[in-house]
């Protein structure tokens, strides 16, 4: 069988990427090892626009999470399921001084005359104590618009579903051994009879032990999330101070996010119940309810990070037929539909320039051998 593009990996990434390729008229394949681990099926989704201890404004956040939120709201429709929340988030004030700090650059920027410096995305900062079901709050907090949070494992199996109906995908462990370029400017897959004019690694963290990426610095950042019960807590928002909490499918019921960590990782007989995630998630919470709460699971992914906080998208500097879209660390979600079709505007024509903070050619440097072909 002959294909426009092979994609190795179905987490958000290789997803919406396919999805991208197919409207195009793309012929299109997906090999996946659908692991229930895998970051996408463990994200809890959400798409803030501000965030981290400086409540600075995420990376390109103008350029990215408006088109993501119509890519998913017409991705949804089209799918008959709406997998998008656009609820606001609400960032709690954890100190007097946060807040502090917080009013007084809002009115510097008042006073001076200077452009907004969250463009939009705070839509009010509520200095008094807010009054939900279920809520601690007493300092205020700010109210956040133009994110939400996707129902990413819903959307990935709905979508998986439509793969294998449609035969886009098949859901195999690809072997990268067994791929062969050709003369024609394609590559061969031999264990599974396909030949692609295009290949591209969208393995996620598993891309570190792709032979023809494992040169790039990419590394492992393993995160839990806990689902949670918490009869009498508003859902009308994304909660936020320390770790998030997202309201899920079902009434009263939330997904609290995320821990952060990085090799070694605590090995797995350390990870049962009242494990170091579950301690920290647990008290986060504890700390944005006055309701009592039962744990109902604990997930772990392992998103790929990348040295300097950027994704990483491009061809390979030798082999033209090969790509890569991932380095997401914790930001998968917000970029890939907009950087999805930037790398199909760049694949289907090289003049189309890639973005040069998430283009792989800023680490081609490091590049030193061919690799096994
Ligand atoms: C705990 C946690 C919470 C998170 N919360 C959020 C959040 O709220 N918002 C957000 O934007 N991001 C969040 N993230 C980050 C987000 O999950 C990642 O940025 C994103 O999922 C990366 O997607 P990906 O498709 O690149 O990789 P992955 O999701 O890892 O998908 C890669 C896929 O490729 C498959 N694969 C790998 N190797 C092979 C092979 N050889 N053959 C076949 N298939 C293969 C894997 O099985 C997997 O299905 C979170 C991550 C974690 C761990």
């Amino acid at each position: 069988m002959e294909y426009d593009y092979l994609l190795v990996g179905h987490g958000i990434a290789g997803a919406v990427l396919g999805y991208e390729l197919r409207r195009r008229g793309r012929r299109v394949l997906i090999y996946d090892n659908p692991r229930a681990d895998a970051a996408s099926r463990v994200a809890a989704g959400l798409m803030n626009p501000v965030a981290g201890k400086r409540f600075a404004l995420t990376w390109r956040a103008h350029d990215t999470l408006p088109y993501a939120l119509n890519f998913y709201r017409a991705l949804g429709q089209e799918l008959g399921e709406a997998f998008l929340q656009e609820v606001p988030i609400l960032k709690v004030f954890g100190s007097a001084e946060e807040q502090r700090q917080l009013l007084a650059r809002a009115d510097t920027a008042t006073a001076t005359g200077t452009p907004d410096p969250w463009q939009g995305f705070v839509q009010a900062i509520d200095p008094r104590p807010i009054e939900r079901p279920g809520l601690l709050a007493p300092l205020g907090g700010v109210w956040l618009q133009g994110g939400g949070h996707l129902r990413v494992e819903s959307l990935l199996a709905v979508l998986a579903q439509q793969g294998r109906a449609e035969g886009w995908l098949r859901e195999e462990t690809f072997d990268w051994a067994g791929l062969v370029a050709d003369d024609a400017g394609g590559a061969s897959y031999m264990p599974g009879g396909v030949r692609a004019a295009q290949v591209v690694c969208c393995q996620g963290a598993a891309a570190l032990n792709c032979p023809y990426f494992n040169w790039l610095p990419l590394t492992p950042n393993r995160g839990a999330v806990l689902d949670v019960a918490v009869t009498n807590l508003s859902g009308a928002q994304v909660l936020n101070r320390g770790a998030y909490v997202v309201p899920g499918a079902a009434e009263g019921q939330f997904r609290v996010g995320a821990t952060y960590r990085w090799p070694p990782f605590a090995p797995a007989e350390t990870l049962g119940p009242g494990n170091d995630d579950e301690r920290e998630l647990t008290n986060r919470l504890a700390a944005l309810t006055d309701q009592p709460f039962a744990v109902l699971g604990e997930r772990r992914g392992v998103r790929p990070a990348v040295r300097d906080r950027r994704p990483l998208l491009g061809r390979h500097p030798q082999l033209p037929w090969l790509s890569l879209f991932g380095g997401f660390g914790s930001k998968g979600v917000s970029l890939a539909p907009r950087l999805a079709a930037l790398l199909a505007d760049h694949l289907a024509s090289p003049s189309a320039a890639l973005w040069p903070e998430a283009s792989l050619a800023r680490y081609a440097h490091l590049y030193t051998e061919t690799p096994a072909k």
